[in-house]
């Protein structure tokens, strides 16, 4: 596919927090690259004052180091074609557009914003195509004067040449735009500040960029491009024009595009869930790609091995939380423990962890571990599963209470206290005093452990019950339980 080495690039607008749709075009291109021993450059698009921030900026970063998403060049690493943020390429864009002009590519246009509604308004009441008429196109130079005298604003407004423009898009094929659709558009404001209309093909070009592989919400801008990337050739500033690629739209709830305003598009959440950054990839390589029809879970090394953008669905994909949180799970459960453990971590600790943070106990925790990585779904979920452990007292959660002590609950108690106070201490053993204890009350052992569970951790549901009780130790197991009877008999 790729003539010579392949260049892709990743070129957010440090705006908001880092997003789904967003990291999905980062690893798209990523996995490109990667694929074809290419480079990926990491390029700040920050051209816009007004709402770009160095919080964003620095969030973005750290996102894709957290994902392990590197890229060769850009912030943090450098390259030949630095600098890599928009903001301190200002003079590169200012020297383009004045060459654009002195060409006839791009004219001062100085129809005001009134102007050009009205004539717009006109245009669609009449049926006509409503874009740019073309008024200030070809503007004699007295007229020029006048308007410069008067000290109109005038804004830089690229000419697109005649004709439709065709390209063969990797994801859909061949498109053509009439000209009608894509008519003279401004590439540099009144007051000099240079659009992304200008700043991003202008860099692609220079940044030798060969596959622009991007959402589809930008499909429209791909004819512009290509008629500016054709005047840039001409200048000697672009070599080639890029190969373009569109991604697929994510739809949300009610099959609506997700939004960047919706919850689950935010990439924060998923971190501050506890999602493995190989489970959350794994997911959303499977927004318009598939490694095989019957593989939904592979690594980022398998992804890479076969990704191949043309295999690319062109249909909108859907955004599904209960598959990416099935996949994050089966993920978790392919860790080797010790990864697994040294994952849990930082929700053992505070503000995530609710124990004193002496209480903890490394290698109890050690020990319940490889029960609890076949039953999360996300990391986060570790700390309310192990806090019996390292509480002093067991969670109150009254609905679990309600739920367990139903029945007999002080007879069934105190005839499994009885047992578990003299039996081995180990998981086989205890469920056997638990399932004899049942027995004599004549309740299956499901019945019967429900309130040793509740007593014993305060929730209805957990770890494996013996497993736990054999790790907190004898103990605590039986002053749990007599506080538990202490409160059924109160
Ligand atoms: N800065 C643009 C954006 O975040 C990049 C678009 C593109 O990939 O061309 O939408």
């Amino acid at each position: 596919m790729a003539n010579g080495p392949v260049r892709v690039r990743f070129c957010p607008s440090p705006t908001g927090n880092p997003h789904v749709g967003l990291v999905r075009t980062a690893l798209f291109n990523w996995a490109f690259a990667r694929h074809h021993g290419g480079t990926l450059v990491f390029r700040i698009e920050d051209t816009d004052a007004a709402r770009d921030s160095e919080e964003s900026y620095n969030q973005l970063l750290d996102s894709l180091r957290w994902l392990g998403l590197d890229w060769d060049e850009g912030p943090e690493v450098g390259g030949p074609h630095a600098p890599y943020r928009q903001s301190q390429r200002m003079d590169i864009y200012a020297d383009v557009a004045k060459k654009l002009q002195d060409a006839g590519h791009a004219y001062d246009c100085f129809c005001t914003a009134v102007e050009l509604e009205a004539r717009r308004d006109a245009a669609r009441a009449a049926g006509k195509p409503s874009g740019y008429d073309g008024t200030c196109r070809n503007l004699s130079a007295e007229r020029i004067e006048r308007y410069r005298a008067e000290g109109r604003p005038a804004i830089v407004r690229f000419r697109m040449p005649d004709g439709p423009i065709t390209f063969t898009d990797l994801v859909r094929g061949e498109l053509t735009f009439t000209q009608d659709n894509v008519p003279d558009f401004g590439i540099v404001r009144a007051n000099g500040a240079p659009l992304y209309t200008l700043v991003n093909p202008v860099d692609d070009a220079l940044m030798e960029i060969t596959h622009v592989l991007r959402g589809e919400d930008l499909l429209s801008s791909t004819p512009r491009q290509i008629a500016l990337y054709k005047a840039l050739m001409e200048l000697g500033i672009a070599k080639s024009v890029p190969q373009f690629g569109h991604l697929p739209y994510v739809m949300g709830e009610g099959n609506k595009k997700l939004s960047k305003r919706d919850p689950e598009s935010s990439l924060n959440l998923y971190r501050e869930r506890g999602f493995l950054p190989e489970g959350l990839l794994n997911y959303l390589s499977l927004l318009g790609w598939s490694l095989s029809e019957d593989r939904d879970i592979f690594s980022m090394e398998e992804m890479v091995a076969a990704f191949d953008i043309t295999g690319v669905n062109a249909n909108p994909a859907r955004f599904d939380l209960k598959k990416c949180e099935h996949i994050n799970a089966t993920h978790l459960r392919e860790l080797d423990v010790k990864d697994f453990i040294e994952a849990c971590g930082p929700w053992l600790k505070a503000p995530h962890a609710p124990w004193r943070p002496e209480a903890f106990d490394r290698a109890a925790f050690e020990e319940i571990a490889p029960h609890a990585q076949t039953r999360l779904t996300v990391l986060s979920d570790i700390t309310a599963n192990v806090d019996f452990l390292f509480l002093d007292q067991p969670v109150e959660d009254e609905a679990s209470w309600a739920k367990a002590m139903k029945g007999e609950p002080v007879a069934l108690l105190t005839t499994a206290r009885a047992k578990l106070a003299d039996t081995d201490w180990n998981a086989e053993a205890l469920k056997n005093a638990v399932l004899a204890a049942g027995e004599e009350h004549g309740l299956k052992l499901g019945k019967a452990q429900a309130p040793v569970r509740v007593a014993v951790t305060g929730r209805t549901v957990g770890l494996p019950l013996f497993e736990s009780l054999e790790v907190l130790g004898r103990d605590r197991t039986l002053s749990r339980i007599d506080a538990a009877l202490a409160k059924l008999a109160a």
